[in-house]
């Protein structure tokens, strides 16, 4: 087990995050991986990482501040913190955010008290956002079980078997085995997605027509220039990283205003520690107008209205159905992996590089190209086994792109 963990380690370090001579590195997370944390730690430094800052999270500390705090609290954001993220980011830092959440952990917490927070956060970090989602730093999110998020992944299983069940479920997603070498299989897997990806951006298709039989009829527009990436991004300084270990997905932006028609949810989403079970979303000229739920909707009304972006999507993936995560059928209540296993949209803020020349582009410039912005950037899944995708190109043909959950070519 040891040995796995420090390939996993040296696979977010080295791969992931492709950390230079030099380079500092912020790692965010929960304080019972203290210990892989520690290991990524020292993997950085054997490839001259300057220093390593680590930045714990507690879910019951947060719980508690939630629940327990003054009020106003909630309407700002502390200074300090907003200089610590942002000060490393603009100094070139790297950033490992380990994700590990009990997906129910804010469960009858005031929502009220959660949309301010998210707000006053997202004005507030909006420089260090714009570094990340601009690919100024390389940046990487993985996982790492802890007691309460496997317990909710696998109800029935005694809480050190579903430790255990987890790991076994992440290993195999993030593609560490005994006797492999999780660098070259990176390499390996990053190569194949780029074929995919090529595909697409040589096609540059004007829209996506989404149809299945929970009801999802969707047209996506794309954008003039969009751009599909995969696997590995780039800084500007040119800097390859992979920003999602695993990852699965290949995406882009949806035009802003040119998304119209239902989006009907295949899987729960996890906002803010509460689940939203069985949605659905209707969009005209690519805004929210409508949402129902199962479970949870005033989770996800708030979740829109957090600002005007919030209410239009950012992302558009595409995840074969028959792909090894979703082949696993567990479901992870945990964005990182279900997003991997399913084709899925964002709401909120679109990546600037998925335009040509986006990254160097105005927030004016990018807003009149149709890419969207907002405070948020939220992943969820619609993909099933029955999903057509037809693409349409600019002089109106149509190509299939997804048939039968997969892709056509
Ligand atoms: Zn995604
Ligand atoms: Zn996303």
């Amino acid at each position: 087990m040891k040995e796995k963990l420090q390939k996993y380690a040296r696979l977010l370090i080295e791969v992931g995050l492709n950390i230079q001579k030099g380079q500092n590195l912020m790692i965010s997370a929960p304080i019972e991986c203290a210990e892989f944390a520690r290991m990524c730690a020292s993997a950085a430094y054997d490839v001259g990482c300057r220093e390593v800052i680590m930045n714990w999270k507690d879910d019951l500390s947060d719980r508690l501040k939630y629940l327990k705090a003054a009020d106003d609290v909630f309407d700002t954001y502390p200074e300090w913190r907003k200089e610590m993220l942002t000060e490393h980011a603009k100094g070139g830092g790297a950033l490992l955010n380990i994700y590990a959440t009990d997906p129910e952990n804010m469960a009858g917490v005031d929502h009220d008290r959660l949309v301010r927070s998210e707000r006053s956060a997202g004005l507030a970090l909006e420089e260090y956002r714009q570094l990340q989602m601009s690919n100024t730093v390389p940046w990487c999110v993985a996982s790492v079980p802890i007691p309460s998020w496997a317990a909710k992944v696998f109800p029935d299983a005694e809480p050190d078997d579903a430790i255990d069940l987890l790991w076994d479920a992440i290993f195999n997603a993030v593609r560490v085995t005994d006797d492999t070498d999780a660098v070259e299989e990176w390499r390996n897997h990053i190569d194949q997605l780029t074929i995919r990806k090529d595909r697409l951006n040589e096609l540059n298709l004007k829209s996506l027509n989404y149809k299945n039989s929970l009801g999802t009829d969707l047209v996506v527009e794309l954008p003039e220039g969009h751009i599909w990436a995969a696997g590995s991004e780039s800084t500007k300084s040119g800097q390859v990283f992979v920003a999602n270990i695993p990852t699965e997905e290949i995406f882009t932006a949806p035009k802003r205003d040119g998304v119209n028609g239902v989006i009907v949810s295949s899987m729960p989403f996890v906002k803010d520690g509460n689940i939203i079970e069985n949605f659905k979303m209707t969009l005209k000229d690519g805004k929210i107008v409508d949402v129902q739920a199962d479970k949870g909707v005033e989770v996800l009304r708030n979740a829109i209205a957090v600002d005007e972006g919030a209410s239009y999507l950012g992302e558009v993936a595409l995840v074969p159905y028959d792909s090894p995560i979703s082949n696993t059928k567990i479901l992870f209540y945990n964005t990182l992996f279900d997003e991997n296993a399913s084709c899925h949209f964002a709401f909120g803020q679109a990546y600037p590089s998925s335009i040509k020349g986006g990254e160097n582009m105005s927030k004016g410039e990018l807003d009149r190209r149709g890419i969207n912005d907002s405070i948020t950037h939220e992943d969820f899944m619609v993909g099933t086994e029955d999903l057509s995708i037809i693409g349409i190109t600019q002089d109106g043909k149509q190509i299939p792109i997804f048939v039968d959950g997969n892709f056509a070519f």
